[in-house]
């Protein structure tokens, strides 16, 4: 792509953001200034291959020309009602999308929202309705959101909890499987009864809430038998499941959720980031009968299910179809694997490679002793990568994993560009 454009230089604008914004924590000190699939351009016309898709935003890629013709359509008939108000047909669509495309042989309905944190906020809020008990069952190493109630949730402490305390009460939080770090499904079922017998009888818990694969807590991957006990539980005592595929969602790990990979269908399932393509959009869909629970007026949002983002969604939807990108997704997610072992065949500090169809990981610790964690050398391969034209991001409990979040809709070519510049920046960094 031709570059046409240089109007300003990244220090600067590091200036400029130090001074005047209350800059959230950015990955890497890099101005945008266009996009294309899985490629970027910062303002000084470098360009970057971009692992991280916006956090699990962009499956479709930056710009994809289907959703932005969706978009511009849109845009020359309204931008804006309030569903509550006026109601509008790309919102109806979209629940009906999501409603056949959740797993679970039952009668389902969806409600739109804006952002993940809500989508969560609302499956609580929807579980509390119909459960008519108070208490959320949630894991360590677990990512919610960061409203106030979603923190709550959140497993993971810092950074995103200090200092905001206190948070919601009758919220527990259990033990995550992790084969990898020494607990086992038994010991993560086993703890979700310690806490009926410590801390909150079942009787009064409404839900459970699992993420399939843990985004920011590190792509751990929720095993198959830890669903299905805890299912069990569910059944017996009246509990709600709830998926949070906030980012496991729409397509990221080979069906468009990852719940489909489950032994058993979740009551209720959350999502957002990729569905709409870079618009703002989340969900949440379930079974009719639990989504029907609140009162009328009692859910939603000014700008819930926005016709913008709505018709940015079907079109994604839509994408899916016709670009295969399901299949994509599972050989995508086969290719990096495969290369990412290879990688590590020769990098002692990459103790682990896995991940859940295109959700890959890679874990680094001091020379592969998985007890001790390499925050240090994940900054410095993350830092080195950016300076060779490679976007990652790193997550994890404590900062050592590197995750890949690449457009679905990007080539094999470009793939292997990137994983070489990981190579190398390995290589560089020693
Ligand atoms: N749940 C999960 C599993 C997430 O990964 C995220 C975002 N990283 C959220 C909820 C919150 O989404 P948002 O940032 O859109 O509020």
């Amino acid at each position: 792509m031709q570059q046409d454009r240089h109007f300003t230089n990244a220090a600067l604008l590091t200036r400029r953001h130090a001074a005047v914004a209350r800059g959230v924590g950015q990955a890497h000190e890099l101005f945008i200034h266009k996009a294309r699939n899985a490629e970027l351009w910062d303002v000084e016309g470098r360009r970057f291959i971009d692992f991280a898709g916006g956090i699990a935003v962009l499956n479709t890629g930056h710009l994809h020309a289907g959703v932005i013709a969706a978009v511009k359509a849109q845009l020359d008939l309204y931008t804006h009602t309030c569903f509550q108000v006026v109601a509008y047909e790309p919102y109806v669509e979209v629940c009906e999308r999501l409603n056949t495309l959740a797993p679970g042989a039952f009668a389902k309905k969806s409600l739109l929202l804006t952002t993940g944190a809500e989508a969560v906020e609302n499956a609580i809020k929807i579980a509390r309705a119909y459960t008519k008990r108070p208490g959320v069952i949630a894991f360590t190493g677990g990512y919610h959101g960061r409203t106030n109630l979603t923190l709550g949730l959140t497993g993971k402490v810092a950074p995103y909890k200090i200092g905001f305390g206190p948070f919601p009460g009758e919220m527990y939080h259990a033990l995550f499987p992790n084969a990898l770090h020494g607990v086992s499904v038994e010991q993560a079922l086993h703890s979700v009864e310690l806490i009926f017998k410590n801390d909150i009888e079942p009787e009064r818990v409404a839900a459970f809430i699992v993420e399939p694969v843990q985004g920011e807590g590190g792509f751990y991957v929720a095993p198959p038998e830890f669903i299905s006990g805890l299912k069990a539980l569910a059944d017996r005592y009246g509990i709600l499941l709830i998926a949070d595929e906030v980012q496991t969602g729409a397509g990221r790990t080979g069906t468009w959720f990852a719940c489909e990979q489950w032994p058993v269908a979740p009551d209720l399932i959350t999502t957002a980031k990729s569905l709409a393509g870079g618009f703002p959009l989340s969900g949440v869909v379930g079974r009719a009968d639990v989504i029907d629970a609140p009162a009328a007026g009692g859910l939603g949002g000014t700008y819930a299910g926005s016709p913008v983002a709505c018709a940015a969604a079907l079109a994604v939807i839509d994408a899916f179809e016709q670009e295969n990108l399901l299949a994509r997704s599972q050989d995508m997610g086969a290719l990096l694997v495969s290369a990412l072992k290879a990688t590590a065949a020769k990098v002692p500090a990459i103790g682990d490679v896995r991940g859940l169809g295109a959700m890959v990981a890679i874990e680094l610790f001091e020379n592969g002793d998985v007890h001790r964690p390499d925050a240090a050398l994940t900054k410095k391969v993350v830092a080195e990568a950016a300076r060779r034209g490679l976007i990652l991001l790193s997550c994890g409990t404590y900062g050592n994993v590197i995750r890949i979040l690449v457009p679905l809709t990007a080539s094999d070519e470009l793939l292997h560009e990137g994983l070489a510049i990981l190579a190398d920046s390995f290589a560089a960094v020693g």
